[in-house]
């Protein structure tokens, strides 16, 4: 790794300049590294099967419009794990203000801690780098979800300490989502979100502002919201509140494998049969494909809740109930 240019400075003189990272939002560094990489003709998601010609075009679509998505599709469709390899299309790396919780553009800080910092050092402000690995966040949503854990909360401690006005926005204790700035954030079964909460999300998506026990805080955020959901969840009345809905920009439904074949390689990919163990592991491609098969019959029986679905994983299931482990093995 070469030198990075550890302060503001050095940061305006190098090829991340202001004119590069200045105005620059995750959707649009998406955008850029999605495009290079169609021309290199690269893979987009490596050991994902079967959506070639029907997720995966509405994804690239997706990201060059620059929109929050939702995938819906039922368990065992590789949503997360596709959600999750999107960090692949950003930055390796990307400059922030250094000790900012909220991983501050250097050109454009939003805390309050930040611009009162700038403006005190200039071009000496201290800049630290951050991996694409850590700006992913991700979050399985519960009703139990506050908007403390989501957004933040106002925190009386450091109020006392600092010396401010409990409404200051130095006293804020962030959430996950302030947290996420200028990366992914990722929400699973979004239904399950109390609609309190979507109203905040929505209110940062929209106006850049939230309310935090009854404080306005201004919280100009830059993230990619990326979702996922149950189709039905989705779409029963009063699940997803209406302005929220309107501000996801593409729904992807995702699926099983449609053919036999497809699912043959998901199962072999996926499954753990090189071990290292004295009793060799051999499972017939008969067995294989009975597995596989009864697993396409299982989601078209209606005596199996359409609502879950039958999981891509149940092979694996399957197969530790054909093969059980000698005893006293686990
Ligand atoms: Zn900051």
């Amino acid at each position: 790794m070469p030198e990075l240019p550890s302060t503001l400075g050095a940061l305006k003189n190098s090829k991340f300049g202001e004119r590069h990272l200045g105005e620059r939002t995750v959707k649009s560094e998406l955008r850029e590294n999605l495009i290079c990489k169609l021309q290199r003709g690269d893979d987009l998601f490596p050991g994902v099967i079967g959506f070639e010609d029907t997720v995966i075009p509405q994804i690239v679509n997706a990201v060059l419009s620059r929109h929050n998505f939702i995938l819906l599709g039922l368990r065992g469709q590789a949503k997360t794990r596709i959600i999750r390899m999107l960090t692949g299309l950003l930055d390796e790396r990307l400059p922030y203000i250094a000790g900012c919780e909220i991983r501050d553009n250097p050109f454009h800080p939003i805390c309050r801690r930040c611009r009162d910092l700038v403006a005190e050092q200039g071009d000496k402000t201290h800049i630290a780098w951050l991996a694409r690995d850590h700006r992913y966040v991700e979050k399985l949503a519960t009703p139990d979800v506050t908007i403390a854990d989501m957004i933040g909360d106002i925190d009386p401690i450091k109020a006392a300490r600092g010396g401010h006005e409990l409404s200051n926005e130095m006293t804020v204790h962030y959430g996950l989502l302030p947290r996420a700035n200028r990366g992914i954030f990722a929400i699973n079964e979004l239904p399950d979100l109390a609609g309190k909460i979507q109203v905040g999300l929505f209110n940062i998506m929209q106006e850049g502002d939230v309310q935090i026990k009854g404080y306005p805080v201004r919280l100009p955020l830059d993230i990619m919201l990326v979702f996922t959901a149950n189709p039905e969840d989705y779409t029963a009345r009063g699940k997803i509140i209406t302005p929220l809905k309107d501000r996801i920009g593409s729904e992807i439904r995702t699926h099983y494998p449609l053919t036999i074949e497809q699912g043959l390689s998901i199962t072999k990919q996926e499954s753990w049969v090189e071990r290292e163990s004295p009793i060799r592991l051999e499972v017939p491609a008969y067995i294989r494909e009975i597995v596989e098969q009864l697993a396409f019959l299982a989601r078209e029986d209606k005596r199996v809740d359409k609502r879950s679905g039958v999981s891509q994983r149940c092979r694996f299931r399957c197969w530790k109930t054909s093969f059980p482990m000698p005893s006293g093995a686990r």
